[in-house]
């Protein structure tokens, strides 16, 4: 199902996978084709080091292959990292479905991909994500138990993402401590871009601080309704990264920062929900910080849901998942410090611990 033409232009090297500039030494990818359900899914173990590897199946309308394939690859690799960081018995994996998540969902289309995951026998466990949902893993799970995120009368925790933004509210008050002297973020100007599931549970988390908060969204209904049960202020999506404002917190997609948008941010700190924030992990992560704006690390305060599903392995308790993600706080501390001692971007020092974390690990394996 591979369209050679559309992957040849992103690549540097020779190959469609492994020459791919987002390649990053994956284990196993697996392209999944079902004729009679309409299903297309590329499910990617990016490594297996530290446990099986977990991570949610994404639904999106991808322009070309070429599109879902990159984001399938970057999206494991952060998976990767992010149970690493967070200290979980976890490995890095993601899959993504073509298709419109409004229009194309059928639960025979989930169930034939519970019989996919089935085949990978546990090597992949997947949860929700972006355009799928807690029923929908319902669907999966008459066909493989190596599904997370379940609702709560099949054992599972329900929607991670209240646990998401508790997470990430942490990594942001870790940010204020380092930034502005005080962990309080009452009075403090914040950009909520995206209110969708993360994004309407952080503003409620920031607004019961006293925070003042600002929010943007594409989806206008939800944006209304957010802002008025919080009293948030509004701004259009193409205003966002000029607001002044203390802390922007991204929680839409990913890749929202890069060179251009970058030279216009008025923030002192960057802290939130989305996957692979910075366009370019190194070249962002340097301008960010030569700007004088701290960056919290995407894929160590976002890693709550993480917490959250793979609390579910082990039999669900929610108060465990909760204590377990306000850890974020110090490790977000922890990993400012890194990166100041040793002149690192923070996200070099988050990856450094990583690699040290799976270094080891490989050592004891071998
Ligand atoms: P969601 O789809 O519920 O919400 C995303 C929101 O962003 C939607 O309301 C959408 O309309 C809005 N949006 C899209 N493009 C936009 C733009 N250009 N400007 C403003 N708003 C825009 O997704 P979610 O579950 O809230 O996740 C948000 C982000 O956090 C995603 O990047 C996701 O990968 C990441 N994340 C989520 C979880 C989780 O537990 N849900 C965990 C870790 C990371």
């Amino acid at each position: 199902m591979l369209d050679v033409k559309e992957v040849k232009g992103t690549q540097t090297g020779s190959g469609l996978i492994f020459g791919h500039p987002s390649f990053a030494d994956h284990e196993q990818v697996v392209f999944c084709y079902d004729k009679n359900t309409g299903l297309k899914a590329i499910i990617a173990i990016h490594d297996t080091t530290l446990g099986p590897a977990l991570g949610g199946t994404r639904m999106w309308n991808y322009q070309s292959e070429a599109e879902a394939l990159n984001d399938v690859l970057r999206l494991s690799r952060g998976m990767t990292y992010k149970a690493a960081i967070s200290g979980l018995g976890l490995g890095g994996g993601k899959a993504v479905i073509f298709g419109d998540s409004k229009t194309q969902k059928t639960p025979e289309l989930f169930r034939r991909y519970g019989e996919f995951i089935e085949t990978l026998s546990g090597k992949y466990i997947t949860a929700e994500d972006v355009g799928t949902s807690t029923s929908d893993m319902v669907f999966i799970h008459e066909r493989t138990k190596h599904v997370t995120g379940l609702p709560e009368n099949l054992g599972g925790g329900g929607d991670p993402s209240p646990v998401t933004a508790f997470g990430v509210y942490m990594g942001m008050k870790a940010s204020a401590k380092q930034q502005f002297g005080s962990e309080q973020l009452n009075g403090k100007r914040v950009m909520v871009q995206g209110v969708g599931h993360v994004g309407q549970n952080l503003v409620r988390l920031l607004t019961e601080e006293g925070a003042i908060v600002t929010v943007s969204d594409i989806n206008q209904e939800n944006l209304n309704a957010v802002a008025k049960q919080y009293g948030a202020s509004i701004v259009a999506p193409d205003k966002v990264y000029e607001q002044a404002v203390d802390i922007y917190a991204p929680c839409a997609l990913g890749a929202t920062l890069n060179t251009e948008n970058i030279g216009r941010l008025k923030c002192a700190v960057v802290a939130g929900a989305a996957n692979n924030q910075l366009a370019d992990e190194n070249e962002h992560g340097r301008m960010l910080l030569e700007k004088g704006i701290l960056y919290a690390p995407d894929f160590l305060i976002n890693a709550g849901g993480l917490i959250n599903v793979y609390s579910e392995l082990k039999g669900y308790n929610r108060e465990q998942a909760m204590e377990h993600t306000r850890k974020i706080y110090d490790t977000t501390l922890e990993i400012f410090a890194k990166a100041e001692a040793e002149s690192l971007t923070t996200i070099q020092a988050a990856k450094a611990i990583v690699e040290e974390r799976l270094a080891s690990a490989r050592q004891v394996k071998a």
